[in-house]
């Protein structure tokens, strides 16, 4: 029997009952493999429109990343908008922002029509430069306005440092569509829409292959078999060999978050602002208040999955004290990790695979507005009510080096973490100078 994670989120999280192991043989139209957000809000979709579906999930529903994340729900994607320009073209880069909020909006809309419990949705995100490079930021705003039709407000240092008492920090832009909230508590909220409206869930219950025969397939787990017609694969960074192709498709790799003790007026004095917090670099720090007075604060990717919460705890504590060396002394009360599944390309594998066969997966550190889009545009296809698949066309199963692919990502992780380090000292030198 799996276990959740000792986070912050199981400690605060809903009644969820076990759910069974499948045993025997079951039919449905569609066979999900794989309960976090994704996988969810696939089959969340699906009986919405009437499908029978049956999810089997290896462990526990939203055991793996999709319940202990850092709770940011935001516009955009894990590969950036310009490089998605650059690959597949203005309009499609359009499009494909145009879903990215649209993926924002089904998180938002599905607590509020079905008033989830325990979700805490929280407006507002800020995005900080830890360089002083106002005028940038603003041409972005600009560009954001003008070709994505999407506003947000600038804030100078002034403004950024009213609300994040913090000298490591000098412009910001605030995103007041995004929110960020408790991912756990919403994954187990959809779980029971899925079973009120007839799904099936079943925990405890790997995949260990897929039979096709025909338009029909075999989803074979230890001790039962679904029958149905569509399947569609939704493993996250956890997939094993037993995904075949597509798990030669994307790296596992793993990220961190802390908890610290409730601070009191000395965190409030530090962060005056309910809103989300992340820096723009490639290898961000991301923060925010919970429980009114304690930071949950995220950071660093490794391919090495760190579990010893004692290293977890110093590594990010550190973190913290660089940018906020007033909270000195803090204590952390909790450390986790998890898995994010990347692809090469950073965008989701989000397609068919096969006759019958979908992957909707690969999200990266970015899945908590992109899996419900995804998950949406895979039950239209299967359902043939849309081909919005289709905009994930350039984005395809390209290998992902095999057993040299995680050295490679740390090292191109290494090689960023020094561009933001060289950024950030010459900013500093120049401020110095003036
Ligand atoms: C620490 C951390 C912080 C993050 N912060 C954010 C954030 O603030 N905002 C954001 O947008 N994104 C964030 N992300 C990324 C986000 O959590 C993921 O992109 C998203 O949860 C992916 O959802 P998923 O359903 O694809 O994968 P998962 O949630 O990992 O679910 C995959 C599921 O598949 C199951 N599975 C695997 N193999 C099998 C099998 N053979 N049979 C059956 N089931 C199987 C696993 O047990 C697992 O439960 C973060 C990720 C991590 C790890």
């Amino acid at each position: 029997m799996s276990h959740y994670s000792n986070s912050y989120y199981t400690a605060t999280m809903r009644y969820a009952s076990p759910r069974q192991t499948l045993t025997g043989n079951v039919q449905a139209d569609v066979c999900v493999i794989g309960g976090g957000l994704a996988g969810l809000s696939t089959a969340w979709e699906l009986v919405s429109k009437g499908r029978s579906v049956v999810l089997l999930e290896a462990a526990r529903v939203a055991w793996g990343a999709s319940g202990r994340n850092g709770g940011f729900v935001l516009q955009g994607w894990s590969e950036g908008l310009s490089s998605i320009e650059r690959r597949c073209g203005t309009e499609t880069a359009r499009a494909l922002f145009k879903l990215s909020l649209e993926g924002v909006d089904i998180v938002r809309e599905t607590i509020d029509q079905h008033q989830l419990q325990g979700c805490a949705p929280t407006s507002g995100k800020l995005t900080v430069l830890r360089y002083d490079d106002g005028n940038n930021l603003q041409r972005l705003r600009d560009r954001m306005a003008k070709d994505f039709n999407f506003e947000m407000e600038y804030l100078d240092t002034h403004a950024i440092r009213a609300r994040l008492n913090t000298e490591r920090y000098f412009h910001g832009l605030r995103d007041s569509h995004g929110f960020h909230f408790h991912p756990l508590n919403y994954c187990l909220g959809v779980a029971e829409l899925i079973e009120a409206k007839g799904g099936v869930l079943y925990e405890n219950s790997p995949m260990i292959r897929v039979e096709s025969q025909g338009d029909r397939h075999h989803v074979v787990t230890q001790r039962g078999v679904v029958d149905c017609g569509n399947v569609v694969h939704c493993c996250g960074g956890y997939g094993g060999p037993e995904f075949g192709r597509l798990r030669r498709a994307f790296l596992p790799i793993a990220t961190y978050v802390v908890l610290t003790e409730h601070l009191g007026d000395r965190l409030r004095d530090a962060i005056r602002t309910t809103d989300a917090v992340g820096d723009n670099r490639r290898a961000s720090d991301y923060y925010r208040l919970v429980d009114g007075d304690r930071l949950l604060w995220g950071g660093h990717i490794t391919t090495r999955n760190v579990q010893d919460e004692k290293r977890l705890a110093n590594m990010l504590t550190d973190d913290i004290l660089n940018v906020f060396p007033q909270l000195r002394g803090l204590q952390i009360e909790k450390a986790w990790s998890g898995l994010m599944g990347y692809a090469r390309h950073k965008m989701p594998h989000i397609g068919t695979l096969g006759p019958g066969l979908w992957a909707c997966t690969s999200f990266g550190g970015h899945g908590m507005n992109t899996a419900p889009i995804g998950a949406r545009v895979v039950a239209e296809a299967i359902c043939g009510e849309s081909d919005r698949y289709r905009l994930f066309d350039a984005y395809g199963l390209e290998w992902n080096g095999g057993p040299f692919g995680p050295a490679a990502a740390q090292t191109v992780y290494t090689g960023l973490k020094l561009m933001d380090m060289f950024q950030e000292a010459r900013s500093t030198r120049r401020a110095a100078k003036h």
